[in-house]
């Protein structure tokens, strides 16, 4: 027996309490006992976003909910601007590809955020530009772009503000309406303490007005289908009956803690573990780190694609190693949805101890020792 834990991010640890809502037994979902769960689920969630809009949840992985934003509010040919500062803003432009949109790329270099000045100036260049596509945490740098200041450009004009929040929502607050984001995306398995398998989007009235100008060139991801039989508290297809209840039960634990105490743990964990590998001398690849998971540089000497693999086979821990440029280069580490203090101590213990194993002189317990310092302000004995 190996005990492993997961410390990646997404998916994430699911909560026991979610589990077993999970384990219920399958009900039909066209009833009113499938229809009350659901609704319950829909309308805590609009807290979660912030917003007054509905939130269409769909059975499918976060991208099914960026295919459906891009599918839904533009036509072919139509112009849009691509934040791409990793793999998932590359992915907003290959989205945008497939449904034949002129993409203009904002590339940006790894580790960096987006400029609102660039935007700017990008969107003033080309009128033509009908909309923006961004993520909230780019995750393949652990990098956090400024949302709200890019909402203060795009909501003077014709052009949509598109979020991808799938490593967003839930690890820091995105006052969709407050801010004026047009589109705000959410995936299950990240920050929503889920499995894989839903994936959340809401539209405001203007992006609205845009889908119901749009002729739909897809089928299953029918946004308007899906907001017409949410008011009658259902899905267009058969959703995923399960994950509603575990939905339902994570959504409840959020409002429990409540909000602001989820953000304050996010920050806390996140300041935690960069006082841990600061210590262990391990440089952050971004100086605009999310508060969702940090990402380091690892030594030289080490080869990072063995690093990451050791301490998932070896010690059972699974962490993200990095992608393209930066694989074998970087560890990235979680901490979004279901991690409290002591899961941030298995982290800074297990990456000592395989630095200790591939040569790295390390002091024993200096990162733990580190996130301890932080961490110790969570805590008040009365
Ligand atoms: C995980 C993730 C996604 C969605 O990936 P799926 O595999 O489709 O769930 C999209 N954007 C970001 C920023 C992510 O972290």
């Amino acid at each position: 027996m190996k005990k492993s834990y997961l410390l990646s991010p997404g998916p994430t640890p699911v909560p026991e309490r979610v589990l077993l809502a999970m384990a219920q037994p399958v009900i039909h979902h066209r009833t009113p006992q499938f229809s009350k769960i659901f609704a319950e689920a829909a309308e805590k969630l609009k807290t979660l976003f912030h917003t007054k809009n509905d939130i269409i949840i769909l059975s499918s992985s976060g991208t099914g909910a960026m295919e459906s934003a891009v599918a839904n509010c533009f036509a072919k040919g139509e112009k849009v601007l691509v934040v791409n500062a990793g793999k998932f803003g590359e992915r907003w432009g290959k989205i945008a590809e497939a449904f034949d949109l002129k993409v203009t790329w904002m590339n940006i270099t790894w580790g960096e955020c987006a400029n609102p000045a660039d935007v700017k100036a990008a969107l003033d260049a080309d009128p033509e530009i009908k909309c923006v596509l961004i993520q909230a945490t780019e995750s393949s740098t652990t990098v956090k772009h400024p949302i709200k200041e890019i909402a203060e450009i795009t909501k003077s004009r014709d052009v949509l503000f598109i979020v991808d929040g799938i490593t967003g929502v839930g690890v820091f607050d995105i006052p969709m309406d407050d801010w004026g984001v047009d589109i705000l995306i959410c995936g299950s398995q990240k920050a929503m303490m889920l499995p894989p398998g839903l994936a959340f989007i809401a539209l405001n009235d203007r992006a609205w007005a845009r889908a119901d100008k749009v002729k739909n060139t897809n089928f299953y991801f029918n946004l308007k289908r899906e907001r017409k039989n949410l008011k009658d508290k259902t899905t267009a297809f058969t959703p995923a009956v399960s994950l509603i209840y575990g939905l339902r039960e994570a959504l409840l634990m959020m409002e429990e803690e409540t909000y602001p105490a989820v953000f304050a743990r996010h920050v806390a964990l996140g300041k935690a573990v960069r006082a841990g590998t600061s210590a262990l001398g391990l440089k952050p690849v971004t100086k605009h780190l999310s508060e969702a998971m940090t990402g380091v540089f690892l030594p030289e000497a080490v080869n990072g694609k063995k690093f990451v693999k050791v301490l998932r086979d070896d010690f059972g821990v699974t962490f993200a190693g990095g992608q393209d440029s930066w694989e074998g280069k970087i560890i990235r580490i979680a901490h979004l949805g279901y991690f409290g203090e002591f899961d941030m101590v298995i982290a800074m213990s297990s990456i000592e101890m395989a630095l200790d194993k591939f040569g790295h002189p390390v002091k024993f317990g200096a990162g733990v020792g580190a996130a301890q310092e932080i961490l110790r302000d969570r805590f008040e004995v009365k």
